[in-house]
């Protein structure tokens, strides 16, 4: 079976990935430098799976170690996690999201080239269609400029990879476009682990729910919705994570570059994810309404026929599914990994 090496594999998508390529009898190798992760969750992955990965502590930057690893593994594939993800702190702090996030990818991208492996699945984000369209939104649609620096970062390796698989043929990449992952696995041993305030919605929820936040601020009722708040498309990352190996079973056949949407093609609100929240936990969110966040769009979600057609991946989690195993993740680990 072929053996992968997955950047970033020890953060919350990549650890749900490791698994799901485990389970696929791959041989994995995870590069991550832990600093927005633990060791913990690679433990947990291997005890899930019941299956050992190897894993290398380092920076994606570094080609030494790069060099290392495709010296010392056959590797046939790359998935690429690695990089930083947090909106708020791009904007405050660029040139690191430029240097790890696309000097990273070039770095990487490079080292590849070096070895002679040419295959890799990116984690592209649905920010790449900025705020231009109506959604449903579909791989058709001309991607925009993101309004912060880290979809500028997720734009512009899109479109390296495209001009890089224009230049050679022998490259194959996979550009998967996330909606919002949100749950957890559903045994409650791997989940996500944000430090410090949570920014995305579903960890802030679930540590109102375990007692660490006061209340959720829900960003805007004035949007132009059936309800006044965000519409987002909430994919469980179980699908997610299966949507990288059903998108590297692809990679590893065919040349070229190509977007993928990786959604459910359900567009829910923040209000109906609290209430919905609350009814299937028996639990209450203390919450209240607050000015709109900046840079946000009143409603995002996908069009994933593509994905569907072209991968033979099938979002298999329903919204109760996601909300139960977001809960049941952080009611065990209320701390997260430490
Ligand atoms: P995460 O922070 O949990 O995982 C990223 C991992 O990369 C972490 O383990 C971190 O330690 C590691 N890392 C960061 N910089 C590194 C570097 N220079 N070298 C080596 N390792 C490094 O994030 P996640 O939610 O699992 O996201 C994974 C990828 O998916 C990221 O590229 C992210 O931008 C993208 N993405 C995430 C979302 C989301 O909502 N979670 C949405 C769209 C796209
Ligand atoms: N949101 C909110 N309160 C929070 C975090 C998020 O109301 O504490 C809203 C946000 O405005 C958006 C939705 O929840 O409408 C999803 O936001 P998130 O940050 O999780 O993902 P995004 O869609 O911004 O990538």
């Amino acid at each position: 079976m072929a053996t992968i090496l997955v950047t970033g594999g020890a953060g919350y998508i990549g650890s749900h990935t490791c698994i799901a390529l485990l389970a696929a009898d791959y041989e994995v190798i995870v590069l991550d430098n832990l600093s927005n992760s633990s060791p913990e969750a690679l433990q947990r992955v291997q005890k899930i799976a019941g299956k050992s990965l190897q894993f290398i502590e380092g920076d994606i930057r570094d080609s030494r170690v790069l060099d290392q690893i495709f010296a010392e593994y056959a590797i046939d594939a790359v998935i690429h996690f690695a990089g930083l993800k947090a909106v708020g702190e791009s904007q405050q702090i660029p040139l690191t999201y430029f240097d790890h996030n696309i000097s990273g990818s070039i770095n990487l991208v490079q080292a590849m080239q070096r070895a002679g492996v040419f295959r890799l699945v990116f984690s592209s984000s649905a920010t790449v269609y900025g705020d231009a369209h109506p959604s449903p939104l579909n791989e058709n649609m001309p991607t925009a400029m993101p309004n912060n620096n880290y979809g500028y970062t997720k734009l512009v390796v899109e479109q390296m990879l495209e001009k890089l698989a224009a230049s050679d043929e022998r490259w194959s990449f996979a550009l998967l476009r996330y909606f919002n992952p949100v749950g957890a696995h559903p045994t409650g041993h791997i989940g996500e682990d944000p430090q410090g305030i949570p920014n995305n919605l579903m960890p802030y929820i679930t540590q109102v729910a375990v007692g660490k936040r006061e209340k959720l601020s829900i960003f805007g009722n004035d949007y132009d919705t059936p309800d006044g708040t965000g519409v987002r498309d909430y994919i469980h990352v179980v699908d997610l994570a299966n949507a990288h190996v059903c998108a590297l079973k692809n990679r590893l056949q065919q040349q070229g570059c190509r977007a993928w949407n990786i959604g459910t093609g359900r567009g829910i609100s923040v209000l109906e994810i609290k209430n919905s929240f609350e009814q299937i936990n028996g639990v209450t969110i203390a919450f209240e309404f607050a000015p709109r966040r900046a840079g946000d769009i009143a409603t995002c979600f996908a069009d994933n026929a593509r994905a569907i057609a072209e991968l033979g991946w099938q979002p298999q989690y329903q919204l109760e599914d996601m909300l139960k195993h977001s809960w049941n993740w952080q009611k065990q680990n209320p701390q997260g990994y430490r």
